[in-house]
């Protein structure tokens, strides 16, 4: 072991107590010896052989300090040098000679006598105590370099000790230590393990010099930029009274202005005087003076009294309107009626409020936002939109409260601001994407907005004063009312927007959007133009939707290839026809989303319902020799999954009435394929036209091709009611469909399908797949 006790060693020499025991074995030191007691034992030891034990105090405050306040480890060093200071204390240079460990006192009263007994240390070497040395002093050059303070030469005599159990000595002195931990330091017996102990001392204390460098450098930047701020604030205000402007205040005047300009309420008026007074008070370099600023703007520029002049003349708003948009008869003229009720409210003193909300419903690009804007046209107000889509947080309507950092109002007020004044039509697009999760329901605060009864003194949580929305003209749209909240949708007057056939696509086009793109793309000068025969070729080719913004987008492209080949000298002008169609927008995009070119075995057209409105689907079912499997594709989900197989049981319950042997299964492959991928298809409206196509597979008969149908089927045939029928029977009547098939439950949905769309098609409600038979296919063969 690293150490050994002889007990022939034992002797007795003065105990004075130390607070810190800055001297270990073989270090020097200066010590100021002050108590009494210490000054004693100095002086007795002085008289004997200048040799004294240092014993450190458990506890440093104690200043009488009892044997028992005594560690019983310590060092025994010898006095070089004494001088008494000028109120009797003794400053000592003291060496440390060896570790000793206290037997016992033999005289405590005036000064401590202790009998003891030597703790002699020998130092190990190990690859291991090496690398622990060196570590430990390259850590203290590093400390150094941070900052900390050790002598030199000391320094420099512990890097070139070769001893371990002198250098771990000395490091122990060297250390920033706690008593107890110095202490620790000098009864451990394992030079191994006091290396180690070092080793994590010597880690800490780095560490804390770090932190103390980054926060010292920290707080020197702050300081300094500080300094800068007041040195340039001193000068602006120095430049400002030489200019004989009086700086510092002039904004806040500017504000107390800006308050009298605003017209605001009596109570949002007050409410903002507070606020400046509070300002005025505030130290500029508080943070808080930039938010109560900011408040301040919101406050001073939202429209508090402006107003668009509110007058309805319902023949201009009828003008405008038809001005604007092609067709959209029924809906410009519920749009109208509602005016019209609106200004009664206003002549009988309703203050003109909306007796309800209205509600676009739709597909994207029928016009409904293009129409919003026209009605505010028509009435000469402002109009603003917001999309609601994906709103799941309260706060994105009614703000967020000022203590939260960052805040500002919702989407409200910001579209009211935006606005400029109180009384626009203000859109609210996707009402039916809508969410709502954890951070509160946005449709309650919305039913709040929209609510005639309590908008008048809407609360945003921002600004913390109501402010009143009963002027404003709400208008919301929707794609689909499913997902609209039914407290929300009792509010709303559901104006549906179905779809253009292709017809009216082509006139929208030629009244309208081709005018318009001319315009966007300054071809002004007649410089381009489509052919009518162009115009269908796009929509029929390059364009796939219930509305026209598709179609607007393509012919975009098409007059901007055109321009840039005005501009670079190519052609003047330019009339581009079907041919010019694919070499300004690429090969055809849709084969065709028409009917099939004739009647085909084993093809039916069914009708189907997306989100962008009704689409014409075929259904095409392949019959070969096999062993009885059926084999889908064309990303089918599970409910056309379980279509198929409900139609295939359908028809092998019923082989005989189609002629087939009983065992036909066995012996054939069946495969249901519904083409153009990209759409995932799924529902079961399908299963009417899945077992037509079927049977006329396995009989051989053909479909006519100017049949649509749509509905569900039993395993013993029944058809059974399914719902988008609008917008299915739109898509068939787009698509040149002449008969469409129905359950007989949907024949109440007729009511709201257009006129224009009724006049042409012939449609038939059937009950059973019997029905379905005898109109969808062209004659009956047996086999
Ligand atoms: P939505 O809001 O329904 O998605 P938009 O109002 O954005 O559709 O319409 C898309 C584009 O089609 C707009 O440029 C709009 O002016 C035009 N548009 C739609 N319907 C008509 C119409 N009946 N007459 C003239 N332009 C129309």
């Amino acid at each position: 072991m690293a150490f050994l006790i002889g007990a022939s060693e034992q002797s007795v020499h003065p105990v004075s107590a130390v607070r810190d025991g800055i001297v270990f074995p073989g270090t020097e030191n200066v010590l100021v010896f002050g108590r009494p007691k210490s000054v004693s034992a100095i002086n007795v030891a002085l008289k004997k052989d200048k040799k004294l034990i240092l014993l450190m105090q458990k506890n440093s405050t104690i200043d009488d300090p009892k044997a028992d306040d005594l560690y019983r480890v310590g060092v025994l060093v010898s006095i070089e040098k004494t001088s008494v200071g000028e109120r009797g204390e003794i400053n000592a240079l003291v060496k440390g000679i060896e570790k000793v460990k206290v037997l016992s006192f033999t005289q405590e009263k005036d000064w401590f006598m202790a009998k003891y007994e030597v703790v002699k240390e020998t130092s190990v070497k190990s690859e291991e105590i090496e690398a622990m040395v060196k570590y430990i002093s390259a850590q203290i050059k590093k400390a150094i370099n941070l900052g900390k303070t050790v002598d030199f030469v000391f320094l420099m005599n512990i890097l070139n000790t070769n001893d371990s159990v002198s250098f771990s000595n000395q490091m122990a002195i060297v250390l920033d230590l706690k008593i107890d931990e110095r202490q620790n330091l000098l009864e451990e017996t394992d030079i191994k393990v006091k290396l180690k102990k070092e080793v994590d001392y010597v880690n800490r204390e780095i560490k804390i010099l770090e932190i103390e460098q980054k926060l010292s450098s920290k707080t020197q930047k702050k300081f300094e930029q500080g300094m800068r701020e007041s040195i340039l604030r001193e000068k602006m205000k120095t430049i400002e009274e030489e200019l004989g402007e009086k700086g510092e205040d002039k904004d806040l005047v500017e504000y107390d202005e800006k308050i009298r300009k605003a017209q605001m309420p009596k109570e949002v008026g007050e409410k903002a005087l507070k606020e400046l007074k509070r300002l005025k008070q505030m130290s500029q370099f508080n943070p808080e003076s930039s938010y109560v600023r900011t408040y301040l703007d919101w406050l001073v520029e939202l429209p508090w009294s402006v107003v668009s002049p509110n007058e309805i003349n319902i023949k201009d708003a009828e003008k405008i309107l038809n001005e604007d948009h092609y067709g959209l008869k029924k809906i410009k003229e519920r749009i109208l009626e509602y005016l019209a009720v609106m200004e009664m409210g206003k002549m009988k003193k309703k203050k003109g409020r909306q007796p309800t909300i209205l509600c676009f419903v739709g597909p994207p690009g029928v016009g409904k936002t293009s129409l919003g804007r026209s009605i505010a046209r028509s009435l000469g107000r402002k109009f603003i939109k917001i999309s609601l889509g994906g709103i799941r947080d309260e706060a994105e309507i009614r703000g967020h409260r000022r203590t939260y950092v960052g805040a500002l109002p919702g989407r409200m007020i910001q579209g009211i601001k935006q606005a400029g004044t109180k009384n626009p039509v203000f859109m609210l697009d996707e009402i039916d994407k809508l969410g709502r999760d954890y951070r509160g329901d946005p449709s309650a605060a919305l039913l709040e907005a929209l609510d005639p009864e309590q908008n008048h003194s809407f609360s945003d949580h921002y600004l913390e004063v109501p402010f009143n929305l009963s002027d404003v003209f709400f208008i919301t749209t929707a794609n689909i009312l499913d997902t609209i909240p039914d407290a929300l949708l009792d509010r709303l007057e559901v104006i549906h927007f179905p779809g253009y056939t292709e017809d009216e696509k082509f006139n929208i086009a030629k009244s309208h959007l081709v005018k318009k793109q001319l315009e966007a793309h300054s071809l002004i000068n007649k410089e381009a133009d489509i052919t009518d025969s162009g115009l269908k070729t796009i929509i029929r080719r390059y364009t796939r939707e219930a509305g026209v913004r598709e179609l607007e987008r393509q012919i975009a492209t098409i007059f901007r290839k055109i321009a840039r080949e005005i501009v670079e000298k190519k052609v003047k002008n330019k009339s581009v026809g079907v041919s010019d169609v694919s070499k300004y927008l690429g090969p055809y995009k849709y084969s065709s989303q028409m009917i099939e070119e004739k009647d085909t075995v084993g093809i039916s057209t069914g009708l189907a319902w997306t989100q962008a409105g009704g689409d014409i689907l075929f259904i095409e079912v392949a019959i070969m020799p096999g062993k009885g499997s059926l084999t889908l594709t064309g990303h089918l989900g599970d409910v056309m999954k379980e279509s198929c197989q409900a139609a295939l049981s359908y028809v092998r319950a019923r082989y005989k009435k189609f002629g087939l042997k009983e065992d036909f299964f066995h012996k054939i492959d069946i495969h249901v394929h519904v083409p153009e991928g990209a759409v995932p298809k799924d529902g079961p409206s399908a299963g009417l036209a899945i077992t037509t196509a079927m049977i006329s597979a396995l009989t051989k008969t053909p479909t006519h091709r100017t049949v649509a149908m749509t509905g569900e089927i039993t395993l013993r045939g029944r058809a059974l009611e399914i719902g988008g029928v609008k917008e299915k029977v739109i898509a068939a009547h787009r698509a040149g469909i002449k008969t469409v098939i129905l359950p007989k439950d949907n024949k109440k949905d007729l009511e709201e399908i257009p006129d224009y769309v009724l006049k042409d098609l012939n449609f038939v409600f059937v009950e059973h797949m019997d029905q379905v038979l005898k109109v969808a296919l062209k004659e009956k063969k047996s086999n």
